[in-house]
């Protein structure tokens, strides 16, 4: 058994995903001596790249972007030196398209609010009335309270959003953000997205793109923590909390080890947070095992010639929804390049059906969808394919189940919770992960 400092306060912290290295920076910082165990033998969670065997290139797990207004995320990658990979070169405007039509969301000709509103009435498919009550509908939106108990789909028709608005702008928007179709998703999510990235200012509405694979994202934490006093260890389960009476007092792991802390810190999914309480805590909790989770479909494709699409593109009328140009995002090795020139990955959210499809049948659709639409892929050959199909991406936040969002307290002594299902008022995100992360571990200090 490990003993409890006398000096020092030690919090132990469960889970390496996002919210888990954002609690142990934020403890660490505050002088407080940090153990994380993470199951796997990787950090990152949800949030992790790995090697494609056959091509050589790095994969996400999924797609991932951030936006400017991702504060508490950028903070963490300033300080672990990643946060320049989260910036492309240039700006990326949203390109949409469909198979007859296209346009482009360029916020950034203006900074701020201003390129927003700039960029909404650039949008030429939608007529001026369209444009204008766009508008009015992401400002009432973004400055409406009481959104709560409201799906976005009856928010968008209390604000009178045109059929195509909502079709090519809000339902993209919160199949993107909040991983569920307007008719299931929780308004007051929307809201929070509209009022940061939106109405936060400066760049808070300027789209950033992983230029590495995710997990280079936090490849110094390890070394960071070490650094700065703390411990990460891989490939151990918390199997359990320790109690003291009511109060928890440290963790037991898969090594058979007792670890004391003065504080801990859950940074797991709900469904693994309420596996570690004890039987009598677990009714307490019975409505966080509850939540439902929402499947995100990844497709990654190679294609014989390179694809001079841009590096964003938003679809309209298809299955798939977002074209990420893998060639133009993220670096490459020569090699791959040479081998399989044109690389794109296509998102696909809210995809509770198609996940039950088998690869293969998921593969041709999104394949055959590009070339209808791509003249460029029609014309190509398609060298390979990869199907993630990332079960339960993130949980299902609608009007009802955002109530069962808890934390940062726990409501018991000795016990926080951070991860992105957490009350943080954000969708279940990267920033949100980190935002529970940072606000759990603030706390420690005052226990
Ligand atoms: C395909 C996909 C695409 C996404 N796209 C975006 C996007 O574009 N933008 C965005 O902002 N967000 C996106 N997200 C959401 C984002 O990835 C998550 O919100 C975030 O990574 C969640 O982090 P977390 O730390 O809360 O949880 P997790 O990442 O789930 O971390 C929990 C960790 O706890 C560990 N663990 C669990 N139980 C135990 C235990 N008993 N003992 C020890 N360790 C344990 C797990 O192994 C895991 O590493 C996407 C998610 C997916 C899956």
């Amino acid at each position: 058994m490990v003993m409890v400092s006398t000096h020092k306060k030690r919090c132990v912290i469960i889970g390496a995903g996002v919210a888990g290295i954002a609690a142990a920076m934020e403890a660490a910082q505050q002088g407080i001596e940090v153990i994380v165990l993470e199951a796997h033998r990787y950090i990152g969670g949800r949030a992790r790249s790995f090697l494609d065997e056959v091509t050589g290139d790095t994969l996400d797990n999924g797609q991932h972007v951030a936006m400017g207004c991702y504060s508490s995320l950028r903070s963490m990658l300033r300080q672990l030196g990643t946060e320049s990979l989260l910036q492309p070169d240039e700006p990326i405007p949203i390109v949409f398209r469909s198979s007859a039509e296209s346009d482009v969301f360029n916020p950034y000709r203006l900074p701020g609010i201003a390129g927003v509103l700039g960029g909404i009435m650039g949008m030429k498919s939608f007529s001026w009335r369209e444009r204008l009550r766009l508008l009015y509908g992401g400002i009432r939106i973004g400055i409406r309270r009481g959104t709560r108990g409201h799906t976005v789909s009856s928010v968008l028709q209390a604000y009178k959003q045109p059929r195509k608005v909502v079709q090519r702008f809000w339902e993209p928007l919160a199949l993107a953000t909040l991983n569920a179709p307007p008719p299931t998703a929780d308004a007051s999510l929307l809201t929070a997205v509209v009022r940061k990235a939106f109405f936060g200012g400066g760049t808070s509405h300027h789209l950033l793109v992983p230029r590495a694979g995710l997990s280079q994202l936090w490849e110094p934490f390890p070394e960071w923590l070490k650094q700065h006093g703390g411990e990460l260890r891989l490939g151990v389960r918390v199997e359990e909390l320790v109690w003291l009476d009511d109060r928890v007092i440290g963790v037991a792991t898969s090594d058979g080890e007792e670890i004391r802390a003065s504080a801990v810190i859950t940074a797991v999914p709900p469904k693994a947070f309420v596996r570690l309480l004890p039987p009598t805590y677990r009714e307490r909790f019975a409505s966080v095992e509850s939540f439902e989770t929402m499947p995100i479909v990844s497709v990654y494709l190679w294609y014989d010639t390179p694809m001079h699409l841009p590096p964003v593109v938003g679809l309209w009328g298809t299955q798939s929804q977002w074209v990420f140009n893998r060639d133009r995002i993220v670096e490459r090795l020569q090699e791959s390049r040479a081998r399989y020139p044109g690389h794109v990955e296509v998102t696909i959210s809210g995809a509770r059906a198609l996940a039950q499809q088998p690869a293969e049948a998921i593969a041709t659709l999104v394949a055959e969808e590009l070339r209808s639409i791509f003249p460029e892929v029609a014309e190509a050959t398609l060298l390979r394919w990869r199907v993630i199909k990332e079960r339960s991406a993130t949980v299902l936040l609608t009007p009802k189940s955002v109530y069962y969002r808890l934390g940062p307290q726990s409501g018991i002594a000795g016990l926080l919770i951070a991860g992105d299902w957490t009350a943080t008022g954000l969708p279940a995100t990267l920033e949100g992960a980190a935002q529970s992360g940072r606000s759990a571990a603030r706390l420690v200090a005052h226990l």
